[in-house]
C-alpha cells in the first residue's frame, strides 16, 4: 500500500513537474515570440521611417522648387486634382503672377539678386497662402500660382493688392512690380495646365496697362488664343509653301554713302491679308518653336541669295540676319548655321548675326559661351536694338562683338533735343573707345544721316536710304549703287529668273 502511495506521489510530482516545464516552455516561447515580434515591429517601423524619409526626399526633388523651396508646377497640378477639386460644388479661381521687372533686377544687380527676389516672393506667397488656406506654388521661372476656393472678385483683387504690398517690402529703393492674371474656373474638368495658360493670357494684357496690375481671363481672349493657334499652323504651312519672303534693307557706309551690307527682314505673303509685316505675326510666336523654324528658313534664304550672287559673278553683299532670343538656350543653332554655310559654300564672314540686346543683356555664362563660340566659328556679330535696354558698353568690350546697332527708338528720342544729340555723340565716342563699329537704324532724314556721319557713326539704315525691298528691287538698287562693278549691258539674272529657267528645263525634259 505504502508502495502504491509512493508511486502515485512520484507520478503526481512528475506530472506537475512536466506541466510546470511545459508552462515554462510555453512562456519562454511566448516571451521569445513577443521579443521577436517587438524587434520585427521595430525594424518594420524603422523601415517605414526610412521609406518615409526616402519618399520625402523624392517628393522634395519631384515637387519642390530648389530655389524658392515651395511646391512646383507638378505639385500644383497634383494637389489641385487630388485635394482641391474635391467634388464639392465650390467656385474656384486660379491666379498667376510674375515679377514683371525681373529683367531689370537681373540686369542691374545680377542673377544672384534675381534668386533672392524669387525666394522673397515665395516667402510672401507662403505666408499669405498659409493664412488664407489656398494652394500656392512656384510654377516655373519667375511665375507663381495660387488656387482659391472662391470666385468673389473683390476678394481676389484684395489678394492681388496684399501680395503687391508684401512684395513692396523687399527693398526701399527698388520696387518689385508683380503682374497678375486671373482665371475664374467654371469647369473643373478643364486641365490645370490649360487654366494656367488662360490666366497667363490674361496676365499678358497687363503689359500695356499702367493703371492696374491684374487682369481677368475672358472667353474673348481664348478666341484670340485659338485664332493664334490656327495662325501657327497656317505659318508652318506657309513656310512649306514658301510664302515667307526675304526683304532686304540696305545698310549704307556713311563715309562712301554706298551699300555696305543689307538686313534681311521677313514678310509674309498672306493669301487674304496681303504682305504682312513681322509685327503682325512675330510677337504671337515669340519664344515658340515656330520662331526657331522661321529663323532657320530666313537664314537659308540669306545663304541662297549670297550663293546666287556669287554664282552670277556679282560681288556679294554681306547680309545681316536676325537671331531670335529663343536660340540663346543652347549651341544648337550654331550647328544649324554651320550646316547651312557648308551646304551653300558661303564664307561665314558674309553673314552678320544680329543678336538682340534683350537676348544678351543678362551677360550670363551661357550667353557669353554662345557669343564666343559664334566668333570662333567665324561669324561677325552685331548687337541689335542697342540702347533699348541700356546695356553697359563694358559688357560688349570683353566680348568679340564687331558692332552695335543703335535702336530706332533711341535715335528718335535723341535727335529732337540738344541733350539727346549730346547723348548720341557720347555713346558713339564711347563705342569707338571699345573698338565697336556703330550702326544706326531708323535714319529717316538727310539731316540725321549727315549728323550721324559727322559724329562718327559708321553705317546707317533707314527710310532715307531705302525701305526694306524685295530681292529684285534690291538687285536693281544695288546695280545703281555699285556702278563701278556693274556693266549695264550684262545679262543679270535674278533668283526668280533662275527659278523660271529651272522650270523651263524641267518642262522641256518632261516633253522630251
Ligand atoms: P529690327 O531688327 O530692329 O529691324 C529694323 C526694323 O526697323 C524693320 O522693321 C525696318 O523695316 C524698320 N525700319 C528701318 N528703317 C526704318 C525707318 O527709317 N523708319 C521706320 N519707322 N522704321 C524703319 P520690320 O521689317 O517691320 O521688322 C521689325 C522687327 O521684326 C525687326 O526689327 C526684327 O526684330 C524682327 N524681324 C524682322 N525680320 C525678322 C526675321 O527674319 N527673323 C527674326 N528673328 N526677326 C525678324
Ligand atoms: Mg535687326
Amino acid at each position: 500500500m505504502g508502495y502504491v502511495i509512493f508511486v502515485i506521489i512520484v507520478g503526481l510530482v512528475l506530472a506537475v513537474g512536466y506541466l510546470y516545464y511545459q508552462l515554462r516552455l510555453q512562456r519562454h516561447y511566448y516571451e521569445y515570440k513577443a521579443d521577436k515580434m517587438d524587434s520585427l515591429e521595430t525594424s518594420l517601423k524603422e523601415e517605414q521611417e526610412q521609406h518615409k524619409i526616402t519618399l520625402n526626399k523624392l517628393n522634395k526633388v519631384a515637387y519642390i522648387n530648389p530655389i524658392s523651396k515651395i511646391g512646383n508646377l507638378d505639385y500644383f497640378i497634383n494637389e489641385a486634382c487630388n485635394q482641391f477639386f474635391d467634388g464639392e460644388n465650390t467656385p474656384f479661381t486660379l491666379l498667376v503672377f510674375n515679377i514683371s521687372n525681373m529683367g531689370t533686377v537681373n540686369k542691374l544687380f545680377g542673377p544672384t539678386e534675381g534668386d533672392k527676389v524669387i525666394i522673397y516672393s515665395a516667402t510672401c506667397l507662403r505666408r499669405i497662402g498659409q493664412n488664407q488656406r489656398f494652394l500656392y506654388a512656384h510654377l516655373y521661372s519667375n511665375l507663381f500660382g495660387a488656387l482659391l476656393r472662391t470666385n468673389d472678385r473683390d476678394a481676389i483683387i484684395a489678394l492681388t493688392q496684399e501680395i503687391t504690398a508684401a512684395l513692396q517690402g523687399y527693398n526701399d529703393s527698388f520696387a518689385l512690380e508683380p503682374s497678375f492674371g486671373i482665371c475664374e474656373i467654371t469647369d473643373i474638368e478643364v486641365p490645370v495646365l490649360d487654366l494656367i495658360n488662360q490666366a497667363m493670357l490674361a496676365q499678358n494684357l497687363n503689359k500695356n496697362k499702367k493703371e492696374c496690375n491684374y487682369n481677368f481671363y475672358t472667353k474673348e481672349l481664348n478666341k484670340n488664343f485659338t485664332e493664334n493657334k490656327g495662325m501657327s499652323q497656317e505659318m508652318e504651312q506657309a513656310m512649306e509653301q514658301h510664302k515667307f519672303l526675304m526683304y532686304l534693307q540696305p545698310m549704307v557706309d556713311l563715309r562712301t554713302f554706298k551699300i555696305s551690307s543689307a538686313e534681311a527682314l521677313v514678310r509674309w505673303d498672306h493669301p487674304e491679308k496681303g504682305i504682312l509685316s513681322p509685327y503682325a505675326f512675330l510677337p504671337l510666336f515669340e519664344g515658340t518653336s515656330v520662331i526657331e523654324k522661321l529663323d532657320y528658313y530666313m537664314w537659308e534664304e540669306c545663304c541662297k541669295t549670297i550663293r546666287r550672287w556669287i554664282d552670277n559673278k556679282i560681288e556679294p553683299t554681306p547680309i545681316s540676319m536676325n537671331i531670335s532670343p529663343i536660340h540663346f538656350q543652347s549651341l544648337k543653332f550654331i550647328t544649324q548655321l554651320n550646316t547651312l554655310t557648308e551646304h551653300y559654300l558661303i564664307d561665314k564672314n558674309l553673314l552678320i548675326l544680329e543678336l538682340p540686346e534683350r537676348g544678351i543683356a543678362s551677360g550670363s555664362a551661357e550667353v557669353i559661351n554662345i557669343i564666343k563660340t559664334l566668333h570662333e566659328n567665324g561669324y561677325i556679330l552685331s548687337i541689335d536694338n542697342f540702347g533699348s535696354m541700356y546695356s553697359p558698353l563694358n559688357l560688349m568690350r570683353d566680348l568679340p562683338i564687331a558692332s552695335i546697332k543703335i535702336d530706332r527708338s533711341f535715335l528718335n528720342k535723341n535727335t529732337t533735343s540738344d541733350e539727346g544729340l549730346t547723348i548720341l555723340r557720347y555713346l558713339i565716342a564711347m563705342a569707338k573707345e571699345v573698338d565697336l563699329s556703330v550702326h544706326v537704324e531708323g535714319v529717316e532724314t538727310e539731316e540725321q544721316a549727315n549728323f550721324l556721319a559727322e559724329i562718327g557713326a559708321d553705317v546707317a539704315q533707314g527710310y532715307f536710304f531705302s525701305k526694306p525691298i524685295d530681292l529684285r528691287e534690291f538687285d536693281a538698287l544695288n546695280k545703281t549703287m555699285i556702278n563701278s562693278v556693274y556693266k549695264s549691258d550684262e545679262y543679270y539674272p535674278t533668283f526668280e529668273d533662275l527659278e523660271k529657267d529651272l522650270d523651263l528645263i524641267d518642262y522641256l525634259l518632261k516633253q522630251a
